[in-house]
């Protein structure tokens, strides 16, 4: 509604923009950007700008506010700039007093604003900011002490719906002063979220934004018992520059991917006749690793490369090759992969030298537009190669082809070996992994978009170390109505992001606060560590998320009353309960009759003897207690796994492993959907750890994941319930 309007005010604000400019300043005069905010359906307050202010205040209900106008005055009350409470007979006196003080200070006043006080309430700061590779980022903070000492603010990325706003507003920690804490009457949070719609939604203030404009502070936003006012606006000029600019947009994913993750033939360019070189490498590992496709070595002059019978050049292919890895020196790339008569989907280049360095941003470039004009979609450059479990085919020697429905992507290639390797080894069964590199011509979009599409992938993972690529995904992920769980790692997340402090938003920003607002923006789980991306990962892959109970209970079960109270505390700490388990079910384990020294109300703890009783089984009459009687979201059995091993294995056999067997014995005969999780500790000994491999394999055959600590165990179990509610959120807006 407003939108129609703002075109009254856009030839204003060109004006004043070039009256800024040229006159050197920083600022939009405040009359004229309250002016454009008005124009967009944002409440600003009744005012007029002008040099005799007695003549200014006529019609404007008192108390009045009196504010200075000048280009060299950003902060007006720092300098004496601002009076309020004023009568319109203080007026002439008060204004004469500020030019005085002001000219002090060495700022000439322009004119005069005077507006109308605006109704008392909670002040706000919003604004908002262009970001390279983002495009405008908004912040929402309380005033005061809030956003002054404590930094209490929220983030989000623009274009943002009510429902962002709202989930950025429950962010904040003093959210509660908005919502009528102590007993307060409740302030209007609902004009408030109409306001930043108004400023940040697809049809808002910013997106009608000049490119000169790059940053936009409304503080204070007054958010009173029936309305929200923006009592002051600062829209910055800057330079004229676009990187700010939200990127162009992914085009839709047209290319059909099945062929990389399941190529019939693999062209090898870079592989040596005498020497072996990293695409030596990759021919030996696919020989070792079982791949039944075609290889191809292409090679100008040799017979044989690593055995096998070698092209002189990919024109001379016949048929098409699905799978081009390419190891050659940078310059040589392009005029390889384009030969006359070459025929290949997907080529995946390895080779740095490209945009990574100021020398090769032209050679990426003529790359690039050489792949798109030959049909060639291009993966990479600078980077490893694409791991498919299902293909065998891989850039790892030795590596985990146990097929599995995670799709990675990763920007650093040598992480996705880590991820590979250390994922494997936690019990994580991969898709694929796909290091994109530079990223130059296939996305992590693209391929977010096409592991969405793709039923057999149950979570998507994501290593991403540039916000452009994150905006970009988040761009596909807004756009879809499911919510497969995206979980992210997120590189250079620490970086203070130094701006100038013109705006309170423009010093507050920084990468530390826009990945966390981009993952809730897109409902991606944002992990802190490779432990914590594999572990989600793993607990994602083992669950059907769209049954069982959605509560935030867990039943904790193991040995050790210590490492139960420990257990309790890292779970609380993620907003998860241990709540006292019924009366019905506190008897039922009573009869059990089991070894003095349990505790039975949740925690259940019982010395390690105890989980001997019956080799294990005794978790059977345990569990079948527990899951007759109550519907805990998760029940997480803990085992020191060396204490056991070391003082029971010798007498009651393998308990660890009945004990496993017994929990997914017990779950198959109830289907309350309660998701079963392992914490299987070790005692630092390197025997103990390939035994605690070995039975974290044995539960994930049974689909119950298996994590080294408590900590690691209540991460996942969150991150399944934020999924949840994001999921939940989603559907019903
Ligand atoms: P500054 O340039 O110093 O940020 P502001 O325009 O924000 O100046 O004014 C300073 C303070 O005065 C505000 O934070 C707010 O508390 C108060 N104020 C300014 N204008 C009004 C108004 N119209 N109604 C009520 N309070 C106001
Ligand atoms: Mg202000």
């Amino acid at each position: 509604m407003s939108h129609d309007a703002a075109p009254r005010s856009a030839a204003m604000l060109r004006a004043a923009i070039q009256s800024v400019r040229s006159s050197g300043g920083q600022v939009v005069p405040e009359p004229e950007a309250k002016a454009v905010l008005r124009d967009f359906g944002i409440a600003v307050p009744y005012g007029h700008a002008g040099n005799d202010v007695l003549a200014t205040a006529a019609g404007l209900d008192e108390p009045l506010v009196l504010k200075a106008v000048s280009p060299t005055l950003v902060h007006k009350s720092d300098a004496g700039g601002v009076r309020v409470g004023l009568r319109a007979a203080e007026l002439p006196a008060t204004a004469q007093q500020m030019s005085e003080e002001l000219a002090e200070h060495g700022h000439r006043i322009e004119r005069f604003l005077v507006e109308e006080m605006a109704a008392a309430g909670q002040e706000v700061a919003v604004g908002a900011v262009r970001t390279p590779g983002l495009g405008w980022t908004v912040m929402v903070g309380l005033g005061g002490v809030f956003i002054e000492v404590l930094a209490d603010v929220a983030f989000g990325v623009a274009p943002l719906t009510s429902q962002q706003v709202r989930a950025m507003l429950r962010e904040l920690q003093g959210m509660p002063l908005l919502e009528g804490a102590r007993g307060a009457e409740p302030l209007d949070v609902d004009a408030l979220v109409a306001l930043v719609v108004r400023l940040a939604g697809a049809d808002g203030l910013l997106a009608a934004m000049p490119d000169e404009v790059t940053e936009i502070d409304l503080n204070p936003v007054i958010v009173s018992t029936s309305g929200a006012v923006a009592v002051d606006a600062r829209f910055v000029v800057g330079g004229a520059d676009t990187a700010g600019e939200r990127p162009a947009r992914t085009a839709p994913a047209t290319t059909d991917f099945s062929a990389l993750f399941d190529p019939q033939t693999v062209a090898v360019l870079g592989a040596s006749a005498t020497k072996s070189n990293v695409a030596n490498m990759f021919i030996k590992n696919l020989v070792a690793g079982g791949y039944a496709g075609r290889i191809l070595p292409i090679h100008p002059s040799a017979d044989t490369v690593e055995g096998l019978p070698a092209t002189s050049s990919l024109g001379h292919v016949d048929g098409v090759v699905d799978y081009a890895f390419v190891a050659l020196p940078a310059a040589s790339v392009t005029p390889a992969l384009s030969v006359e008569g070459a025929n290949v989907r997907f080529a995946q280049v390895i080779s740095s030298g490209f945009a990574e360095i100021e020398d090769g941003v032209q050679l990426e470039a003529d790359l690039v537009t050489t792949m798109r004009s030959r049909g060639i979609r291009l993966l990479g450059p600078n980077c490893l190669g694409t791991h498919s479990s299902r293909a065998r085919l891989g850039f790892i020697p030795d590596a985990p082809f146990e097929p599995g429905r995670v799709a990675v992507i990763s920007q650093s290639g040598g992480l996705s070996v880590d991820i590979l390797r250390l994922g494997s080894a936690r019990g994580v069964a991969f898709h694929s992994v796909t290091s994109i590199g530079n990223g130059a011509d296939v996305t992590a979009a693209e391929l977010v978009q096409h592991f969405l599409d793709d039923p057999e992938i149950q979570v998507v993972g994501l290593y991403l170390e540039s916000l452009d690529n994150a905006r970009a995904v988040l761009d596909v992920l807004q756009e879809r109505a499911d919510t497969k769980p995206v979980v992210l790692l997120a590189g250079g997340r620490t970086d203070e992001g130094s701006r100038a402090a013109t705006t309170h938003t423009g010093a507050l920003t920084g990468n530390h606060r826009l990945w966390p607002a981009l993952a809730r923006q897109a409902g991606m789980v944002l992990a802190d560590s490779l432990e914590d991306f594999l572990n989600v990962l793993l607990a994602f892959d083992s669950f059907d998320l769209s049954d069982g109970p959605w509560n935030h209970d867990v039943v904790l079960f193991g040995n050790g009353g210590g490492a139960s109270v420990l257990a309790a505390d890292a779970l609380a700490r993620r907003g998860l309960a241990t709540p006292r388990l019924p009366e019905e079910t506190i008897a039922a384990l009573d009869s059990l009759g089991l070894p003095p020294g349990c505790g039975l109300v949740n925690p259940i703890d019982t010395p390690a003897g105890t989980l001997a009783v019956r080799g294990g089984a005794v978790t059977e009459d345990i569990l079948t207690a527990v899951l007759s009687s109550s519907d805990p979201a998760y029940v997480i059995t803990h085992l020191n796994v060396g204490i056991i091993q070391r003082n029971l294995a010798h007498r009651f056999g393998d308990v660890t492993g009945t004990i496993i067997d017994s929990i997914a014995r017990t779950r198959d005969k109830f289907d309350s959907g309660t998701r079963h999780l392992l914490v299987l500790k070790g005692d630092g000994k390197p025997d103990i750890d390939e035994e605690i491999r070995g039975y974290a394999r044995r539960a994930s055959e049974w689909g119950i994941p298996a994590f080294p600590e408590f900590e690691d165990a209540a991460i996942a179990a969150r991150a399944l319930l934020d999924h949840h509610d994001f999921t939940a959120r989603k559907a019903t807006s």
